[in-house]
C-alpha cells in the first residue's frame, strides 16, 4: 500500500498524470497569425514573399470574408467562432469595466482539454478576449507600444491607441514558441492597420508596413522550425478586416475581403480553397485540428477541404 502510494506520487511528479492526447487530434500545435488590416487586395499588391510562398504551397483563399470589419469584434469572431450577436463584443477599444468576453474562446476550449495556450497582441484591448485561466501567457508589451491617432472609418472621429510593432510582437512570440512550444498560440501583427490609418491602404508607406509584417511572419515561422515542432504544427493566417483610404469600417469589398491560409501538418499542397470562408472559421478549424470539442455550438465551421482526407 505504501509502495502503491509512493508510485502514484512518483508518477505525478514525473508528469505521467497528464490528460491523454485527444484521439481525434490532427496536429499538436496550431499557430494563428492575424494580420490586422490585411486586405487581400493590398497583400496581393505588396511585397510579401514569405506569406505568398506559404499561401502558394499550402491551402489558401484570397476571398475569405470578415463578419465585421472592426478589430476587436472581428478578432473576437475569429477566436470564438461566432458573430457579434453571440459574442457581444461590439466595442473596439480597451474598456476595463466592460470585462471579458462571455462566449468561450478557442483558448477556453483548448485549456479545458488540457492544452497549453499563448496570445501575443499588438493592442491592449485584446485583454477583453482573455477569460480567467484560459491563456497561459498573454503578451501585450505596453512599454514597447507607441500611441497613434486613428479612426476606424477613416473620418475625423479619431481616438488614441497604443500599438506594438509587428516586429516586436513577432520577436516576443518567437522566443516564447521556442521555449514553451504552446499547443495553441495566437499572434497579432498590426503594422498594416496602424500605417493604413495614418497614410492610407493604397500608400507606399502601407506597402512597406506589409513588407515589415512579412518579415514578422518569417520570424514566427522560423521559431516554429527552431522549436522542432514544424512537422506537428499547422499555421493559420488570416485577418480581422481589410481597408481602403484611411479606414476599414464601411463594409466595402476592400474592407471585408481577407486571406485565409493554412500551412503545415496535413494541409493540402498548392490547394485553392473553393468554399466561402469567414474569419469565424479560424476558431472552428483550430479546435478541429487540435481535436478539441467547442464548448458551445459555433457558427464557424472547420475548413476541412484544406486538409488531406477532407472534402474536395
Ligand atoms: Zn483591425
Ligand atoms: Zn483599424
Amino acid at each position: 500500500m505504501v509502495i502503491f502510494a509512493f508510485r502514484i506520487i512518483v508518477l505525478a511528479l514525473t508528469g505521467w498524470f497528464v490528460l491523454p492526447a485527444n484521439a481525434a487530434s490532427r496536429t499538436e500545435h496550431v499557430f494563428i497569425i492575424s494580420i490586422d488590416g490585411g486586405a487581400s487586395w493590398a497583400i496581393q499588391n505588396a511585397k510579401m514573399p514569405v506569406l505568398k510562398q506559404v499561401a502558394r504551397e499550402g491551402a489558401c483563399t484570397w476571398n475569405a470574408e470578415t463578419l465585421i470589419p472592426q478589430t476587436l469584434p472581428g478578432h473576437t469572431s475569429m477566436l470564438t467562432g461566432v458573430g457579434t450577436d453571440q459574442h457581444k463584443i461590439v466595442w473596439n477599444s480597451w474598456i476595463p469595466s466592460n470585462g471579458v468576453v462571455t462566449f468561450p474562446t478557442v483558448f477556453t476550449a483548448a485549456k479545458a482539454a488540457g492544452l497549453s495556450t499563448a496570445m501575443f497582441a499588438a493592442k491592449e484591448k485584446f485583454q477583453h478576449l482573455v477569460q480567467p485561466g484560459t491563456v497561459d501567457y498573454f503578451d501585450y508589451s505596453r512599454a514597447a507600444a507607441v500611441v497613434v491617432l486613428k479612426s476606424d472609418s477613416g473620418g475625423p472621429d479619431v481616438r488614441k491607441e497604443g500599438v506594438v510593432s509587428s516586429r516586436a510582437v513577432a520577436t516576443n512570440a518567437a522566443a516564447y514558441i521556442v521555449s514553451h512550444k504552446p499547443n495553441l498560440c495566437f499572434i497579432h501583427l498590426a503594422d498594416p492597420d496602424t500605417v493604413g490609418h495614418a497614410f492610407g491602404w493604397e500608400s507606399s508607406e502601407e506597402r512597406k508596413a506589409f513588407a515589415e509584417t512579412d518579415a514578422a511572419v518569417e520570424v514566427i515561422l522560423k521559431a516554429v522550425r527552431r522549436a522542432g515542432i514544424a512537422k506537428r504544427s499547422v499555421i493559420l493566417i488570416s485577418a480581422d478586416h481589410g481597408g481602403h483610404g484611411k479606414g476599414h469600417s464601411k463594409g466595402t469589398p476592400q474592407d471585408m475581403i481577407i486571406p485565409w491560409i493554412a500551412s503545415g501538418q496535413g494541409v493540402k499542397k498548392h490547394f485553392s480553397i473553393p468554399e466561402s470562408v469567414h474569419n469565424s472559421d479560424v476558431a472552428a478549424t483550430a479546435l478541429w485540428l487540435l481535436g478539441v470539442q467547442p464548448l458551445r455550438p459555433l457558427e464557424g465551421v472547420p475548413v476541412v477541404s484544406a486538409f488531406k482526407g477532407g472534402r474536395n
